[in-house]
């Protein structure tokens, strides 16, 4: 039987789960959906990730409004795919900071991402009707931002580590609650999107200039907190070695449908029960072929190439 297209027919509600990290340092996990977070300062809000609608944006408000009232001056979106940004008008921010490159490539293909990600996985996309447009930063920076959070809450600093999951990827680390949110930089048991990924460099320098903050805790992109310098390190070796199994075995193959075969078949034992794995590969196979092949920056995704992929590999 032809498995249904992406995660088309994945209906299920997850149970979402809403964890103090700290004081003032919030994450809501879901079970391999998109997660998010908030980082409390004196006298303001900074939220991370905007969710794919304001509608599901303000379901994820209305559990933070139980711990906190400050008003939210930073929105901060770690990169520009739409399940992590189309919600962010449910904000009322005063400041949205994504980094240089995720601007420019929300203006490059935000629009085609847009219709990709809603067919890919229409669950995500509550009430899309309530989305208002493509989501623009306000704020951009291309090496490091700096909030001040005040008090004694000490600063959240937003890095870019490098190219990884997309060009434009940044993380948010506390330095004092050595606490990191890595977007989709990392997972944490659940399986990796590539297809917009530059994976030779996301594997090496990306991956070490990550690790290198020392996190105690990691929020990854999907999937569980990441707790202790134990399990943080779990996580950045899962995200390593998912990429480098797809390198040896799409490097070695001599068809992109021989590439499919062989990295499925590597990587079904470990990662295939994990949310989005049979949703992703064919995908990320697509994208690391061109890039094994000279092709520079990864190609846009519409509706229509990413039934092309998904009949030619996934059938
Ligand atoms: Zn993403």
């Amino acid at each position: 039987m032809a498995k249904p297209f992406a995660s088309s027919a994945d209906l299920g509600e997850k149970k979402q789960s809403l964890e103090v990290l700290a004081e003032g340092v919030y994450a809501l996990t879901a079970e391999g959906d998109p997660n998010v977070g908030a980082i409390e300062a004196e006298d303001f809000l900074v939220c991370f990730e905007a969710l794919a609608t304001p509608v599901a944006a303000r379901e994820w408000l209305a559990r933070l409004r139980e711990y906190t009232d400050k008003p939210i001056r930073y929105l901060v979106l770690s990169h520009y795919h739409a399940v992590r940004v189309l919600g962010a008008s449910a904000f009322g921010a005063d400041v949205i900071v994504t980094h240089d490159k995720t601007r420019e490539l929300i203006a490059e293909r935000g629009e085609q991402d847009w219709a990709s990600e809603y067919g890919r996985m229409p669950r995500l996309f509550k009430e899309p009707e309530s989305i208002p447009g493509l989501t623009w930063p306000t704020a951009t920076f291309s090496d490091t931002f700096t909030i001040d959070l005040g008090g004694d809450r000490g600063d959240l600093v937003l890095a870019y580590c490098g190219r990884g999951h997309t060009e434009g990827d940044l993380v948010a680390w506390l330095p004092k609650q050595r606490i990191m949110f890595a977007g989709d930089l990392v997972e944490s048991q659940a399986a990796l999107y590539t297809g917009d990924a530059f994976h030779l460099d996301w594997s090496a320098a990306t991956l070490d200039k990550v690790a290198s903050f020392g996190a105690e805790t990691l929020v990854g992109g999907r999937g569980a907190v990441a707790r202790g310098r134990h399990g943080v390190d779990a996580a950045i070796a899962q995200t390593r070695d998912f990429l480098a199994v797809m390198l040896r075995e799409v490097g070695a193959a001599g068809s992109v449908k021989e590439a499919f075969e062989r990295t499925h078949r590597e990587l079904e034992p470990r990662y295939g029960a994990w949310p989005i794995f049979e949703h992703c590969l064919p995908f990320n196979v697509s994208r690391l072929w061109d890039e094994l092949h000279g092709v520079e920056r990864p190609r846009i995704w519409t509706a229509e190439r990413d039934r092309e992929v998904w009949d030619q590999l996934q059938s």
